[in-house]
């Protein structure tokens, strides 16, 4: 009988064979994400020793394929957004570099948070950044950027997240955005929100860029203000989401949870569902940069479990893709999946039925979603 554990461990047979690590280890990154391109279909005129790996790879695809009831046109369609390949030419990368490891060791970071730039129009009393209206002396020129996104490229990084300070800030942002989404990688963002006019979402979505997150760290606009040192702020953030979705970018709202905030958790879960947002995350506060001087807001232990545990409530009812940055929350997870769906868990049919599509949709999007996070 075929079983999922059965096939991937054929595939990684193949993968971890020595002849197939010689091939692919003969290639660059950008030479594997070529071979996939060309098994999508998406480009021809590729080098014989690119072609030679492509042509493996459809192999092993159509074996994988065949005995799993599906098709070459399945993998293809799933290889047809270019960040797909970079992730997959990574682990290929990975496998052939370091053998099948657990977890899997890939070749580059799949994914880069670069702080763009230290400039930004709030002044937030918990800022690791220590942000400031004006761009610090010793930041990149926009040339050294390019060379910094040319060696991420080469490397075959997967996703790249603008971050800062206030990327918005600084107009290098949209130069390297695009060349980001040109190279097929998967572009989001972290803003405040507060710059994201309507103009400004439309022109985000043409520049390729994916997925904002914006934060927002109290449902009530004075505490949200006070917090980010700028009145009007709250305000600005809210309508930045709701242009953003307008345009039809992917939202998540970032909450720094603090003693200031944390018990206003379940209504800002209900806020973002009101917003329509696709998830919520609560950022560890890190009591470095200007909040070195607010570590007294730290959680406890015990509010920090809370914490977790609505997060977690919410992920397992499946409205809204709850996250955390802390840990500790797979522990919770874990201990919350005890007799209780688990979102992270391999979900398995419900009652001896079918495992419908939309169960394993779920499972997969909230692992893309922490892998993103
Ligand atoms: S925390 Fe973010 S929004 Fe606030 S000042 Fe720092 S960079 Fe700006």
């Amino acid at each position: 009988m075929i079983t999922v554990k059965g096939l991937i461990s054929s595939s990684q047979k193949v993968l971890s064979s020595r002849p197939f690590r010689f091939l692919v280890n003969r290639l660059s990154p950008k030479e594997v994400i070529l071979a996939l391109d060309d098994l999508a279909g998406v480009r021809e005129d590729v080098p014989a020793k690119v072609r030679l790996l492509s042509f493996t790879l459809e192999k092993l695809t159509r074996m994988l394929t065949d005995k799993m009831g599906a098709s070459l046109g399945d993998v293809q369609e799933f290889l047809k957004d270019p960040y797909n390949r970079r992730g997959l030419a990574s682990i290929i990368k990975g496998i052939a570099a370091y053998g099948v490891t657990r977890p899997q060791k890939l070749y580059a970071p799949f994914m880069v948070v670069w702080d763009f730039t230290k400039q930004c129009n709030l002044k937030c009393m918990h800022c690791y950044a220590n942000a400031s209206f004006l761009s610090a002396p010793d930041e990149l020129t926009l040339d050294q950027k390019v060379e910094v996104f040319r060696q991420l490229d080469e490397a075959g990084v997967a996703a790249i997240s603008f971050s800062g300070g206030e990327p918005l800030m600084n107009r290098d942002f949209w130069v390297l955005a695009k060349m980001a989404s040109r190279a097929g990688m998967y572009v989001s963002v972290a803003t405040n929100g507060t710059l994201i006019k309507d103009k400004v979402a439309k022109r985000l979505k043409e520049t390729g860029v994916r997925y904002v997150e914006v934060s927002l760290d109290s449902v009530n606009p004075e505490v949200h203000d006070h917090f980010r040192g700028v009145p009007g702020a709250w305000e600005r953030a809210v309508k930045g989401i709701r242009n953003a979705k307008r345009a039809g970018l992917e939202v998540g709202i970032a909450m720094t949870v603090t003693k200031m905030n944390y018990k206003e958790l379940p209504e800002m879960i209900e806020l973002a569902k009101k917003l329509k947002v696709d998830r919520l995350i609560a950022f560890n506060f890190v009591p470095t940069g200007r909040g070195k001087e607010a570590e007294e807001l730290d959680l406890s232990p015990e509010e920090r479990e809370f914490v977790l545990k609505l997060l977690y409530e919410e992920l397992s009812g499946g409205e809204l893709q709850a996250f955390s940055t802390s840990p500790f929350y797979s522990v919770v997870s874990l201990k919350g999946g005890e007799g209780q769906p688990n979102a992270f868990r391999r979900p398995e049919p419900a009652n001896g039925g079918r495992l419908t599509s939309s169960r394993v949709l779920r499972w997969m999007r909230g692992w893309k979603a922490l892998l993103l996070n």
